[in-house]
């Protein structure tokens, strides 16, 4: 297939929008795969701030991190996205170039644990507030379960009525595919 993969795609435009030595977030750290692919593009100058509710994905992601040499560059908060703006140092606050969020639950983990649209949307709100122009949030929508359903809705909604002076907003999806594969929301600052 010639068409960008949504994974592969969500990874090139981080690529677009970060240069080594940015300051980038992973709003949910998981098992911290794409904390570690932030951590190598910004290389040994750039920082990354990640943030997950649950303990378990703390742990996964420092010992992912730790097992590439890359700990250092990385901070990790054990702490909902929603609180991004009181942790991440106001020194920072305008260099954001770059933010990932992939949604739903933790593979192999509690299904229960899930991410929820308002805390999503306070976090992506937050990030616009700290990003640098043309700073881009990637937000990957996993909506093949009930609470991912609706929570695409919300999220949609609210994408869709974003200033178009304040973002562009790309939708990037396959539309033909059964059992409702993940697809993107991205959003780059004005
Ligand atoms: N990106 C991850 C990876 O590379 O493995 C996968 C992320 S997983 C699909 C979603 C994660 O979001 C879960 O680990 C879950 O604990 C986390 N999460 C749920 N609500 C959150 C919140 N309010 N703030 C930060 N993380 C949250």
């Amino acid at each position: 297939m010639k068409l960008e993969r949504i994974l592969p795609f969500a990874k090139k435009i981080l690529e677009k929008a970060v240069r080594r030595g940015d300051i980038v977030v992973d709003a949910t750290l998981g098992n911290g795969h794409d904390t570690l692919f932030l951590a190598e593009l910004v290389g040994a100058n750039g920082l990354v701030f990640g943030f997950d509710i649950q303990e378990e994905a703390i742990t996964a992601s420092t010992e992912r991190l730790i097992q590439k040499g890359l700990l250092e560059r990385v901070t990790l908060f054990h702490e909902g996205h929603e609180k991004l703006l009181e942790n991440i140092p106001s020194i920072h606050h305008g260099n954001v170039t770059g933010a990932i969020f992939n949604l739903g639950y933790l593979p192999g983990s509690d299904k229960a644990i899930v991410t929820r649209p308002e805390t999503t949307i306070s976090a992506v709100e937050q990030l616009l507030e700290i990003m640098a122009p043309e700073g881009i949030i990637v937000i990957v929508i996993y909506h093949g379960h009930d609470e991912g359903a609706i929570e695409r809705d919300i999220l949609l909604d609210y994408c869709q009525q974003i200033d178009q002076k304040a973002a562009h907003v790309l939708q990037y999806q396959f539309i033909n595919q059964q059992k409702n594969p993940p697809f993107i929301v991205a959003i780059e600052k004005r």
